[in-house]
């Protein structure tokens, strides 16, 4: 059987793209951050792929579960904490550590009687207001914890809410308060995100003893907003340039059509044509994870050459025009972001970012792991 739709997922870009994260902290430790299925692109394999990593990040302890059951034996943070004595009971029992960030889960720590001490991270408010204990609080809590006999290693974490935003003053305040924080403390450090490692790595030298947590530069895109040189023209630092992307996204042309001027396509008849035009079919659509909002303009590479979405994307069909393409013939490949085709400039043609596209592509489509097995030196 033919297939219509594949993802394939490159694991020596993946390998790349980590080693490329620790070269700007050299001296850090990694957390790798493979949540959400490591954002789309397999879990399992991911993780394989990144044994040069010294641990790894998910959300949850479902997620930390299934890389246990996957024969994962790094260790593994549970990002958001547990929810319940349960979770704490059994993230204690598998080894996991467990971020620690309001009074809740620090007794569900309190109570819990592991049989080996636990290892946590405590999650400091800097400014994110999402998650964490204020910095005052941070202070006590971090004594507290230690106090703990079944309380091992304490790691102070925060996290950027505007990393990617090279204008913003913010990430600098929150540096600033989290280095107050753990200054004079003999304490482990974890405050960067991907836009955080390639953007603010300077600013992130003052401890030694500090974890970077890249997630999306893994994957070989950037969330940097883009910078823009003096011409107007949208500039990349030299260190994006050197993120590979990991997975394309891959499907064939499956039709086409010859529209007369004034004709339209797709649901609503959102595009007609000025002229004759040859419209293309593409087997993908939001059914498969393509965004149903990607605009009319939207780039698709077909053979290698760039075509423009036009009309509606439907569950399972995109329509391009192929003026440009007289030669494009029905089976061509269609690539939909990844080699060629930056999944960020989809993205913002869709009004959203990478790691939706990247977490949103369904079960539907199959991913073919490139480079398995290949070890990362
Ligand atoms: C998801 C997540 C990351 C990774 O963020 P990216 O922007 O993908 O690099 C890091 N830290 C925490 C706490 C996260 O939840």
């Amino acid at each position: 059987m033919s297939r219509r739709v594949w993802a394939e997922i490159n694991l020596k870009a993946l390998q790349n793209n980590l080693k490329l994260a620790r070269s700007f902290l050299p001296l850090s430790k990694t957390l790798a951050v493979i949540k959400a299925d490591a954002y789309g692109h397999g879990i399992d394999q991911c993780a394989q792929a990144l044994s040069e990593a010294d641990a790894f990040g998910v959300a949850h302890v479902g997620e930390a579960m299934h890389l246990c059951s996957a024969g994962i034996v790094k260790p593994i943070l549970l990002m958001e904490g547990v929810l319940d004595d349960d979770e704490m009971e059994l993230a204690a029992r598998q080894g996991f550590w467990v971020a620690v960030g309001n009074a809740q889960q620090l007794k569900y720590v309190s109570t819990c009687k592991p049989e080996k001490p636990l290892n946590l991270w405590l999650k400091v408010n800097t400014g994110m207001n999402r998650l964490g204990v204020s910095v005052e609080r941070a202070k006590e809590m971090y004594k507290e914890l230690k106090a703990m006999t079944h309380v091992a290693e304490v790691v102070f974490m925060t996290h950027f809410a505007c990393a990617d935003d090279l204008e913003s003053t913010a990430t600098e305040t929150q540096i600033k308060q989290f280095k107050n924080l753990v200054e004079g403390l003999d304490a482990q450090s974890s405050l960067a995100n991907s836009a955080g490692i390639i953007a603010w790595n300077q600013q992130l030298r003052f401890s030694s003893q500090q974890w970077i947590r890249p997630g999306i530069m893994l994957y070989g895109s950037s969330s940097l907003k883009p910078g823009y040189d003096s011409q107007g023209a949208e500039k990349q630092s030299a260190a994006e340039q050197k993120l590979q992307p990991v997975m394309t996204l891959l499907s064939k042309l499956m039709e086409i059509k010859t529209l007369e001027a004034g004709e339209s396509v797709g649901y609503g008849a959102t595009w007609t044509a000025d002229k004759t035009t040859r419209i293309g079919v593409i087997s993908i659509g939001y059914g498969d994870g393509y965004p149903r909002h990607a605009k009319n303009g939207t780039p698709v590479l077909l053979n290698g050459k760039r075509v423009p979405l036009v009309g509606r994307v439907s569950m399972d069909m995109i329509t391009v025009d192929l003026s440009t393409q007289p030669d494009a013939k029905i089976g061509d490949l269609a690539t939909l972001w990844g080699r060629g085709l930056s999944v960020e400039e989809v993205a913002s043609c869709a009004d959203t970012i990478s790691y939706e596209l990247f977490c949103k592509v369904t079960p539907r489509v199959p991913r073919d792991y490139l480079n398995q097995g290949i070890s990362s030196s």
